[in-house]
C-alpha cells in the first residue's frame, strides 16, 4: 500500500489520520511518509525508500535513531519489566545524574510529556504564590494545556484569547500574553499586572515558531522583573534542555529560574517529561505538599532507561562539541546558497526561504510572510531527493550525533538543486 492509501485508511479511524497534527503534512501538502523503521540519521519508509532525517522526531533523538547504547539498555530493561507502579531505582539514578550535574536543580519529578511538565510547574507556582495569573510570550509554545493555548490579542499585552476552541474563556483569562523582545512592553505588563502573576513562563530559546533567539538582556529582564513582583520564573526547556549543552539555556546564559521543565531528550525518544527546581518549591507537590500531581505510568522503568542511557552519553559534553562543529559546517554551507537563510543554535537550526533584513528574527510577526508560501516547495524538493525536513515552515530542524559531514553535504547539495 502506498502512502496515500495508508493515509486514507488512517483518516477513517483517527482525526486527520494522525496522532499529532503537524504530522498530517497540512502545511506542506501531500500525504505523510509512513515509516517502518529508523536507524542512525535515516528513516526507512514502508515503501522501502530511505530518507536522510533532519526532523529527528521533533527533538528527542539527539543521539540519532536507535543508538546502540540506548537500544541495549532498553532491551535489558524490557527483560526486567516495564511498569512496576512502585518505587524503583532507574528514576532514582536518572534524578541523581541530573541533579548531580546541575547544582541549581535540587529535586525533580518525572511525568509523561512536556505538556504535563508545564502544567505541573504552573501548579507549583500557583501553590507557592497564592496567585492565579500567568504570563507567557507570543511565539512560545508550552504544550496543549488549556491555559497555555492562548495568544495575544491586539493592544496592550493582557488582552489574550484562546488559540483553540474548547478552551474555557475563564481559564484563558488567567493567562496574559506579552510580545517577545520588547522590554518596554514587558515593563508595562509587570507594572500593571505583576502583583497578580504566579509565574512568567518562557522558552529561553523559542524553538517552536521557527527559531527566535532572544537577547540575553531580555531574558535577564524577565527574571529581574519577576523577582521584583514576587512571581516565579519557569524556564520551559522541553526542547532546549540537554540539547544546547547538558544544562540547556539556563546554564548557557546563567539564567536564574525557579523551575525548569524538560521533555523530549530527557526520555531519549520515550515519553518522559520533568519539572525540576528548588527543594522548597518542589516539595509543595504531593505527597510532601498539598499541590496534587500523580501519574500511573510516570517514571516507568522503560522510559526512564531511555532517558538514563541517553543522558549518560551526553554528560561529558563531547557530543555537544561535535554537534557544534557539524552545525558550523552546515551554517557555512547554507550561507553560500542564495535565497536561503539559516538561523542556528548548536544542533538546532531553521531554514528560512527568501530573505529577511532583520536577522536574527526574534518575534513571530517578523517572519517574512513569503516563507510559509515557499517552504512547501523546498520541503517537497528535498523529499524527492530523499531528504526529510520537518513538514512545517515553523518547525526547527535537528542535527544528531548520527549525522556526519557527508550527510550535511547531501543536504547542501539537495538545497542547491531545489532553491531557485
Ligand atoms: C514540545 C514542547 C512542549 C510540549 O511537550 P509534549 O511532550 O509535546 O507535550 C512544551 N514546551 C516546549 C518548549 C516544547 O518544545
Amino acid at each position: 500500500m502506498n502512502d496515500a492509501d495508508l493515509f486514507e485508511r488512517a483518516r477513517r479511524v483517527t482525526p486527520g489520520g494522525v496522532h499529532s497534527p503537524v504530522r498530517a503534512f497540512g502545511q506542506v501538502g501531500g500525504s505523510p511518509v509512513f515509516v517502518r523503521s529508523a536507524s542512525g540519521a535515516e528513516l526507512e519508509a514502508t515503501d522501502g525508500r530511505r530518507y536522510l532525517d533532519f526532523c529527528m522526531a521533533f527533538g528527542p533523538l539527539i543521539l540519532g535513531h536507535r543508538p546502540k547504547t540506548v537500544s541495549e539498555a532498553l532491551h535489558a530493561a524490557l527483560d526486567r519489566g516495564w511498569s512496576f507502579g512502585t518505587a524503583e531505582t532507574v528514576s532514582l539514578e536518572l534524578s541523581e545524574l541530573i541533579t548531580g550535574q546541575l547544582p541549581h536543580v535540587e529535586q525533580i519529578r518525572f511525568v509523561n510529556s512536556g505538556t504535563e511538565a508545564v502544567m505541573t510547574a504552573l501548579r507549583i507556582a500557583r501553590a507557592a504564590t497564592g496567585r492565579d495569573e500567568i504570563l507567557k510570550f507570543d511565539g512560545c509554545y508550552h504544550g496543549h494545556a488549556d491555559g497555555l493555548l492562548i495568544r495575544g490579542g491586539s493592544g496592550l499585552a493582557g488582552q489574550s484569547q484562546p488559540d483553540s476552541t474548547g478552551v474555557p474563556k475563564a481559564i484563558g483569562a488567567l493567562t496574559r500574553v506579552a510580545p517577545l523582545d520588547d522590554e518596554a512592553m514587558l515593563r508595562d505588563v509587570f507594572g500593571a499586572h505583576g502583583e497578580k502573576l504566579a509565574a512568567v513562563i518562557i522558552e529561553p530559546l523559542p524553538a517552536n515558531y521557527g527559531l527566535l533567539p532572544q537577547r540575553k538582556e531580555f531574558l535577564k529582564l524577565v527574571s529581574s522583573l519577576a523577582r521584583a513582583a514576587g512571581c516565579l520564573v519557569v524556564l520551559d526547556e522541553v526542547i532546549t534542555g540537554f540539547r544546547l549543552g547538558f544544562g540547556g539555556m539556563a546554564q548557557k546564559y546563567k539564567l536564574d529560574a525557579d523551575l525548569v521543565t524538560w521533555g523530549k531528550i530527557i526520555g531519549g525518544g520515550l515519553p518522559v517529561g520533568a519539572v525540576a527546581g528548588r527543594r522548597d518549591l518542589m516539595e509543595m507537590l504531593a505527597p510532601t505538599g498539598d499541590a496534587y500531581q500523580a501519574g500511573t505510568l510516570s517514571a516507568n522503568p522503560l522510559a526512564m532507561t531511555g532517558g538514563h542511557a541517553t543522558l549518560n552519553s551526553l554528560e561529558n559534553g563531547d557530543v555537544y562539541a561535535e554537534l557544534e562543529r557539524l552545525g558550523q559546517y552546515l551554517e557555512a554551507g547554507v550561507t553560500e546558497i542564495g535565497n536561503l537563510q539559516i538561523i542556528r543554535e548548536g544542533s538546532l537550526f531553521w531554514l528560512l526561504t527568501g530573505h529577511s533584513d532583520s536577522m536574527p528574527i526574534r518575534r513571530p510577526d517578523r517572519i517574512p510572510s513569503g516563507h510559509a508560501k515557499t517552504y512547501p516547495a523546498l520541503f517537497h524538493g528535498l523529499l524527492e531527493q530523499c531528504i526529510y525536513l520537518p513538514p512545517s515552515p515553523v518547525e526547527a530542524c535537528f542535527l544528531s550525533a548520527a549525522h556526519t559531514k557527508a550527510h550535511i553535504d547531501q543536504l547542501l547539495e539537495g538545497l542547491r538543486r531545489t532553491i531557485p
